[in-house]
This record gives C-alpha cells, sequence and structure tokens, in this order.
C-alpha cells in the first residue's frame, strides 16, 4: 500500500517550547487514522503542522508522492490535504449553503449541485437549513457544517480537529455516524479526537500521543487494550 500523507522526524513548538519532539506519522490512502492523548499532548500541534498552519522546526510532511514541508495550507488544500477546523469557526452570517460552497471555493473546485446533495444526504438535518444562516445552528449542526465544507473540496485526505468537542451527547452520535460512514466509504481520515470512543469507531488505526511524543500505534482493536492507554483514558495504573 502506498502512503498518501508521511510525516517524518517532525518537531515543532511554540516560542522556546518543543511540542512534538520527532514524530513519525504514516497515513495510507483510504485508512482512517486517530490521534488520541491527554490535554497538551501536542496532538493539534501535529495536526496543525500536517495541515500547514505550523511549520515545522525539522522534518518533513510529504503528501501524494510530494513534499509539502514548505507548502501553505491553502496551496495543501488545493491539492487535496483539507484541514477541518472545530465547528465554531463557520462563517456565522452566511447561509448553511453559502458556508458549503465557500468550502469548495478555497480549494479552488466548483462547487456542484451533486456535491451539495451529497452533504445533505449526509447530514440531513443541514439539508433543512439550506438558507438558515449558520450561526443560528446549534454547535453539532455547525460541526456539520465545517465536515460538509471540507468535503466540498473533494479531498483527497481530511485533517479533523477534536469534532466532537463540546458537543451534546446526540450530536456527537450524528457526527461520529457522519465519519463512520465517511471512513466506511474509504476516505482518507486523520482524527485528532480527546473522545477515545469516537476515535475508536471511526478509525482503523491509531496513534497515542503523549507529551510531543507518539508512544504507541497500532490498530485501534489493539490499542484500545494498550495498557498505556487504558491509563489515560480509564484511569487504570
Ligand atoms: P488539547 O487537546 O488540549 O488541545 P493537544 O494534545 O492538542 O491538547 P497541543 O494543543 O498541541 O496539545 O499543545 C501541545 C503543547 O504546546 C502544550 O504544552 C501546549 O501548552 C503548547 N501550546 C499549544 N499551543 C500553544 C501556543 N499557541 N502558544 C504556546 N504554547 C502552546
Amino acid at each position: 500500500m502506498t502512503e498518501l500523507l508521511l510525516g517524518t522526524g517532525l518537531v515543532s513548538g511554540y516560542g522556546r517550547i518543543e511540542a512534538l519532539h520527532s514524530v513519525d506519522v504514516a497515513v495510507d490512502a483510504g485508512q482512517a487514522v486517530t490521534v488520541i492523548g491527554p490535554n497538551g499532548a501536542g496532538k493539534s500541534t501535529l495536526l496543525r503542522t500536517l495541515a500547514g498552519l505550523s511549520r515545522p522546526w525539522q522534518g518533513t510532511v510529504e503528501f501524494d508522492g510530494t513534499d509539502v514541508t514548505h507548502w501553505s495550507a491553502e496551496r495543501r488544500a488545493r491539492a487535496g490535504l483539507v484541514l477541518v477546523p472545530e465547528g465554531r469557526h463557520v462563517f456565522a452570517g452566511l447561509t448553511v449553503e453559502e458556508n458549503l460552497r465557500l468550502g469548495g471555493y478555497a480549494a479552488g473546485r466548483a462547487a456542484t449541485t451533486p456535491g451539495l446533495n451529497a452533504v445533505y444526504d449526509l447530514f440531513p438535518a443541514l439539508a433543512v437549513r439550506q438558507r438558515q444562516p449558520a450561526g443560528t445552528l446549534s454547535g453539532g449542526e455547525q460541526q456539520m457544517v465545517a465536515i460538509g465544507r471540507g468535503l466540498m473540496s473533494r479531498p483527497k485526505l481530511m485533517l479533523l480537529d477534536e469534532p466532537s468537542l463540546g458537543l451534546a451527547p446526540q450530536a456527537v452520535r450524528l457526527v461520529t455516524d457522519a465519519l463512520v460512514e465517511l471512513a466506511g466509504r474509504g476516505t482518507t481520515l486523520v482524527l485528532v479526537e480527546q473522545s477515545a470512543s469516537v476515535a475508536f469507531q471511526v478509525a482503523h488505526r491509531g496513534y497515542l500521543m503523549e507529551r510531543g511524543d507518539l508512544v504507541a500505534s497500532g490498530p485501534v482493536d489493539h490499542l484500545r487494550k494498550d495498557p498505556r492507554v487504558l491509563r489515560a483514558y480509564l484511569g487504570g495504573p
């Protein structure tokens, strides 16, 4: 299998604080991979580095066979490496549909009716709110818009930053179901989650991150039994 996304020896941080200590990640095409770990482990920093929002101090990012380490986030998005930010970053004053159309536009792709319909099929809650300003939606619906916006750009790989964060249980369920469906269709995903439950439902493979290092990796069925994961999430010894 060929790796679609490869991070090698990634070191990154803020000011003098090193938040990633030489991290290696590999994501195969068609795979859903999760990065889990406690607060402050460096998950968001890793995702931002892969997306091009943070420049690594050392190391390289390769996407689809090309070294993109020095590419901007916009250029990476046009190449199909798309970051889905938290739902609260939708454009509140624009309608659901306008937000979705912008997703395609931002990646240099026209927003097509089949593209919009595919998002509405995945998220029926959005179909009935097409003309509603996104700012009037619930947190869960805004997260759906954020994911939908990513899909509109027809990505080769979607990076998702904590899609379940702060959502009501019912909304977590809907967003998780949609991600399970996308993963099942072979959409390549990298999912950063604090909720191991969401992460393990969606992903095939996972990495556990602690204090800037990847300390465990493997198929989620193995990872969920790893003592370090149990310790991190279930308060075990
Ligand atoms: P969380 O789930 O809480 O977001 P995380 O695993 O995503 O945690 P990061 O946000 O990547 O962790 O943070 C990694 C480290 O970098 C932490 O020590 C954090 O305090 C630090 N850090 C993150 N963002 C900044 C910033 N903008 N300025 C300075 N330090 C930062």
